[in-house]
């Protein structure tokens, strides 16, 4: 009797290639973007300080990815 429904996993492409998780070889994600401004400091020129991160559905582990 959930009031919050889980969000479906989603399939992930990268550049035309399926994305399967590292350590598991699942392909099911949950997109989260992650907002990187205190990693910022570092490199002061980045416009857009979101990166964005895949979490496996199955096993947790985060495949991150910054934006081009
Ligand atoms: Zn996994």
């Amino acid at each position: 009797m959930g009031l919050f429904k889980a969000p479906q996993p989603v399939r992930v492409e990268i550049k035309g290639n399926p994305l399967n998780c590292i350590i598991c070889r699942h392909q099911g994600f949950h997109r989260r973007d992650v907002q990187i401004n205190k990693l910022s400091l570092l490199t002061p020129d980045w416009a857009d300080p979101v990166a964005v991160c895949y979490e496996c559905d199955n096993c947790g582990y985060l495949h991150w990815f910054m934006p081009k």
